[in-house]
């Protein structure tokens, strides 16, 4: 696309440290790195962001994550890694090129990746995952088949 950054590290128009290339995607060092390491995933063909790209080019992508985060975990030794994808201005996505961040962590790496937890009834939970279900048309099971108690935690990855 046109004035698109990415689509011009792409095509070579502006160079970049490339780590990997597949016919879909190419991964390069961020030029603003949270850690040393800090990679890109960026597709070939310019796609916005999550909703519009190529579901086999978003495959692809989430591939050279994993690989790029088991190379940090043994050439560099890193205690762990994010994988973030942002997707529009609000979720912090500055290129409007669809990308994957891979970011090695290390101890005391002052990355700051969070957010405050939020309160919700569980009449509230249930009509989120009501709506978020109908258009896949999964089935909602009754509340003996759910324990809560299992999904209390798990959402928080940090
Ligand atoms: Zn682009």
């Amino acid at each position: 696309m046109d004035g698109c950054i990415f689509c011009k590290i792409v095509s070579g128009e502006i160079p970049s440290f490339k780590i990997l290339e597949t016919d879909k995607c190419i991964a390069i060092l961020d030029i603003n790195p949270a850690n040393p390491g800090h990679t890109l995933v960026i597709s070939k063909e310019h796609f916005d962001n999550v909703y519009s790209i190529d579901d086999d080019v978003l495959s692809d992508m989430i591939l050279v994550a994993k690989k790029i985060a088991r190379r940090l975990k043994e050439r560099f030794e890193c205690k762990g890694v994010n994988i973030i994808m942002n997707n529009e201005k609000i979720a912090g996505q500055i290129i409007p090129h669809a990308h994957i961040h891979v970011i090695p962590r290390f101890d005391d790496d002052k990355v700051i990746i969070t957010y405050a937890k939020k309160q919700m009834a569980k009449e509230q939970f249930a009509e989120i995952a009501k709506r978020l279900s109908e258009e896949e048309h999964i089935e909602q099971k009754g509340d003996e088949s759910t324990p809560k108690e299992n999904i209390k935690e798990e959402w928080v990855f940090r």
